[in-house]
């Protein structure tokens, strides 16, 4: 037995702040509170005096070692993880794709091999719908057995990734007959396809011509249209990354109706502005990410969605392709660059920096987005996104008079670019644990290699 006690801190969990020590045993939350005259033989004691003890984030929306667009992207379960540990992260939901030929199951299995002796955190996985093959939803049961509780799909991409109305409405109505939910990609790919084509044509093939082929519209159509076909299917849905005002009135007026409609947005959709499409040469490369970014109006809207709970999760989905060897492929054509960016690291800082101490949220808002209720949402909870007994010692040790400053230079993601280079934030994890171990400090990864466990997630 062993025994590990985190003295003197201040306890922020999604529903209050106290100031308490945290005992741990064997990787859990023991006891919480007054607990200095406690003595236990061979027991550490960490002074924590002056710094927030806050749950390790649960980030549910990343793209790890995966296929896309013909390519892979740039960090593996190892890299990943180690970057989400040193930014805070202690807990993944990754998506595990269907490979094109390969069944479900398989594709699940190939997936959790990869992650099988690498990950450094704790991690699950959605599985990822590209082929809607017969006899495909056959298989969700027992895809559910192996503690994978959601799908996921997407309504753009036509010809690789994407499905078709008449198939989401399968994927729905076969997903809440098993106790499962689907994440839902939504953008009209049909509709950006043609812009697409049409601005190619018109010459206009530079990066920025990425964010003027998925106009705001297109998501909001896409939304609008997957509500009524959950509605038809009688199934919850999740909307992973919205990035607009329209998408939050969507999702506002159906949970408003009653129905099981729930939303996440991402770090990047928060804080930066569609005037990066604006740069010189291939710099907006950097920001191709689907959706695109989008204008204040629009992270207005999103962080209103946030405070006000229509949306409820702030994930970060990383999805890195190196910009040298990568993004440079889509030079002549933008519909070739591939799309995403890094962020697993930086999630926590950003949206600290930017929501706590920008007066847009409180510190206990800001443990629900980022950790409560991503675990809440896909059946982690208790066990993640809390400081409790009985929980899992995942914690961080966060010094509010710290600095953070973010640059590719010294990230631990395996990137050449971060879109937040030389941003300097408030607050610095000093120390982050998972299930007791000590594994990041001052964003340096200490712990040992492949320690991370796969976790059996709940049903809704
Ligand atoms: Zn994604």
């Amino acid at each position: 037995m062993t025994y590990l006690m985190l003295t003197g801190g201040r306890v922020v969990n999604s529903d209050g702040q106290i100031d308490a020590d945290v005992l741990i045993r064997d990787g859990k939350v023991e006891a919480l509170g007054n607990l200095s005259s406690l003595e236990i033989d061979d027991m550490q004691r960490v002074d924590c005096t002056g710094r927030l003890l806050l749950p390790g984030g649960v980030d549910v929306h990343t793209h790890l070692d995966s296929p896309m667009m013909g390519m892979t992207t740039a960090d593996d379960f190892e890299s990943g993880t180690k970057a989400a540990a040193c930014g805070g992260t202690t807990t993944l939901v990754d998506f595990a794709m269907q490979t094109k030929g390969d069944g479900l199951l398989g594709s699940l299995e190939n997936h959790r091999n990869k992650a099988r002796d690498k990950a450094v955190i704790d991690y699950g996985f959605h599985m990822c719908i590209t082929d809607l093959y017969r006899g495909a939803t056959d298989e969700f049961a027992e895809i559910m057995q192996t503690g994978v509780t959601s799908f996921k799909v997407f309504m753009a991409y036509r010809g690789t990734l994407m499905l078709h109305d008449g198939e989401l409405f399968d994927v729905l109505r076969a997903s809440s007959k098993v106790g499962g939910q689907v994440c839902v990609h939504a953008e009209n790919g049909d509709v950006i396809d043609r812009m697409a084509a049409d601005l190619v044509a018109a010459k206009k093939t530079g990066p920025g011509s990425h964010e003027i082929s998925r106009p705001p519209a297109t998501e909001v159509e896409a939304v609008q249209r997957a509500i009524s076909i959950s509605r038809m299917a009688d199934s919850p849905i999740y909307f992973v990354h919205l990035s607009t005002e329209g998408a939050v009135a969507a999702v506002s007026e159906a949970q408003s109706g009653g129905w099981a409609v729930a939303g996440e947005t991402c770090t990047h959709y928060l804080t930066l502005d569609r005037a990066l499409y604006d740069q010189p040469g291939f710099e907006a490369a950097k920001v191709v990410l689907t959706p695109p970014l989008r204008g204040k109006e629009h992270r207005d809207a999103l962080w209103r969605g946030l405070r006000g709970g229509t949306l409820s999760i702030v994930s970060s989905d990383h999805c890195p392709f190196c910009f040298e060897d990568k993004k440079r492929l889509g030079g002549d054509d933008f519909r070739l660059i591939p799309n995403g960016g890094p962020g697993v690291e930086h999630r926590l800082s950003v949206i600290y920096g930017e929501g706590v101490m920008q007066g847009r949220i409180s510190l206990e808002k800001f443990v629900e987005l980022t950790s409560t209720a991503p675990a809440r949402q896909f059946g982690l909870f208790p066990r993640k996104g809390a400081i409790a007994p009985g929980s899992d010692a995942d914690i961080i040790v966060f010094d509010p008079n710290g600095r953070t400053l973010i640059t590719a230079e010294t990230q631990n993601q395996r990137m050449d670019y971060t879109p937040y280079e030389g941003w300097d934030l408030p607050g610095a994890m000093t120390a982050v644990y998972s299930r007791g171990d000590l594994i990041a400090e001052n964003g340096k990864y200490v712990g040992a290699e492949g320690r991370g466990q796969f976790l059996q997630r709940a049903t809704l």
